[in-house]
């Protein structure tokens, strides 16, 4: 079945492994630092303007959303990482819960992870890029390109590139704003999900 971003609705939230929905099915998950745009590119993927709260408080995203496509295929919104107020507490849950459902999840096919393109990948994106980059396919997003010269955005594309740890881990560049590279991205999340689904026993 051909995957529609735009009926993407909520389903379900999930703080502990035993809150997430069955583990059946195709998942794309979004990971990235807090504040690089992991909200506003799922919502300009799903054409949706408020499917994910966006928020200038970077950090208040504390949950596992996930948004149901089809029956069958979901996108993973996860809590976003790297800011300093978070209780250490809290910071071991996530880490703990976020490591073993990016390793042990079935339906999981892929991950984007987001990064503000005028950053770059910094240490907590390697850290997790190290952790899951033999097991997942990758697909680093750069976002918020409008806010760079095209020559200063392509510049920062090579830089990223050379963090990927296999060629079969992808990259591509997204301004919400002008919406340029969005297509690249539907594709990436469209090929992971189909892929399971047509592969998938019925
Ligand atoms: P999250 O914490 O990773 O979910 O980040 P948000 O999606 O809430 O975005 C953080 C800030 O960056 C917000 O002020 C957004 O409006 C802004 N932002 C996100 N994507 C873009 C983009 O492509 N271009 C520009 N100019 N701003 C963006």
């Amino acid at each position: 079945m051909r995957i529609s971003f735009s009926k993407a609705r909520f389903l379900t939230s999930a703080f502990e492994l035993d809150q997430l929905p069955p583990d059946q099915g195709s998942e794309v998950a979004f990971a990235g630092r807090s504040n690089a745009g992991k909200s506003s590119a799922i919502n300009c993927l799903v054409g949706q303007k408020n499917l994910c709260k966006t928020s200038k408080t970077p950090g208040r995203t504390q949950l596992i959303n996930f948004f149901e496509l089809t029956a069958d295929s979901r996108l993973v919104d996860l809590p976003g990482y790297g800011f300093a107020k978070v209780p250490r507490s809290l910071r071991a849950h996530w880490d703990r819960v976020l490591s073993s459902f990016l390793l042990e999840r079935a339906a999981l096919r892929g991950l984007v992870i987001v990064v503000d393109i005028r950053r770059g990948i910094g240490d907590l994106d390697q850290a997790l890029i190290d952790m899951v980059g033999a097991e997942l396919p990758l697909h680093i997003l750069l976002t918020k390109a409008d806010k760079l010269s095209r020559n200063a955005a392509r510049k920062a594309l090579l830089d990223a590139q050379r963090h990927l740890p296999a060629a079969e881990h992808s990259l591509s560049s997204l301004s919400v704003v002008t919406r340029q590279g969005i297509e690249e991205l539907e594709q990436r999340c469209r090929s992971w999900l189909e892929m399971a689904t047509e592969s998938a026993p019925n």
